[in-house]
């Protein structure tokens, strides 16, 4: 397996005037590809951890052996965390869900409008870096919650299907210490065919 930094599915300046192509450039070339490099260093000579997915290795974070577990929760869920991020979002997104996601997000939480807020909220709450998440366990049930630092879904047997990176690193150059705007302006990048499939996938 080998664990280099995917490719955007569309040009830094694609998400611009949401996200600015300078915030993801540093966030793409810097953060993500770092990530990946620690983790690979961290799993170094753990050949039989490594021809797996940092997907399944989160999945089962039981396996990987005590003293580089934490290592491998930080970096490898820093790798696993924005190799979504970029999936979900696409230049003009934003709107709702379709098909099956949009029925069981509106038996939920009533609403798109109020799984939104309930989203908005969480990622505005979350005190200091982390992420905010929709993701979805293995009976399709649907959740809302945020984690710290770069903490996968995965760790606790879910799946995340949408993520929101709330680390200033994502937003500050264009939103400073705003991060409620940030929130509101990347609902117009999210690509909710890509959820959609995720969700489907499951
Ligand atoms: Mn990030």
């Amino acid at each position: 397996m080998k664990h280099t930094l995917p490719k955007l599915p569309y040009d830094y300046e694609a998400l611009e005037p949401y996200i600015d192509a300078e915030t993801m450039r540093i966030h793409h070339t810097k953060h993500h590809q770092g990530y990946i490099d620690k983790y690979k260093a961290a799993l170094e000579g753990k050949d039989e951890l490594l021809t797996k997915s940092v997907e399944d290795i989160l999945s089962d974070i039981q396996k990987v052996p005590k003293e580089i577990r934490q290592a491998v929760i930080n970096n490898g869920g820093g790798y696993a965390n924005h190799a979504l991020f970029w999936q979900v979002m696409k230049p003009n997104g934003g709107g709702v869900p379709k098909g099956k996601l949009q029925e069981i997000m509106h038996d939920t939480f009533k609403s798109f409008e109020e799984f939104k807020n309930a989203f908005s909220e969480t990622a505005l709450s979350q005190f200091g870096s982390g992420w905010a998440w929709l993701v979805a366990d293995d009976k399709k049930t649907l959740q809302v919650y945020s984690t710290s630092n770069q903490d996968s879904p995965l760790l606790k047997g879910h799946t995340p299907i949408l993520g929101l990176d709330v680390w200033e690193h994502a937003y500050y150059l264009k939103y400073q210490n705003k991060r409620a705007d940030y929130i509101e302006a990347w609902w117009n990048v999210v690509n909710w065919e890509k959820v959609g499939e995720l969700f489907d996938e499951l």
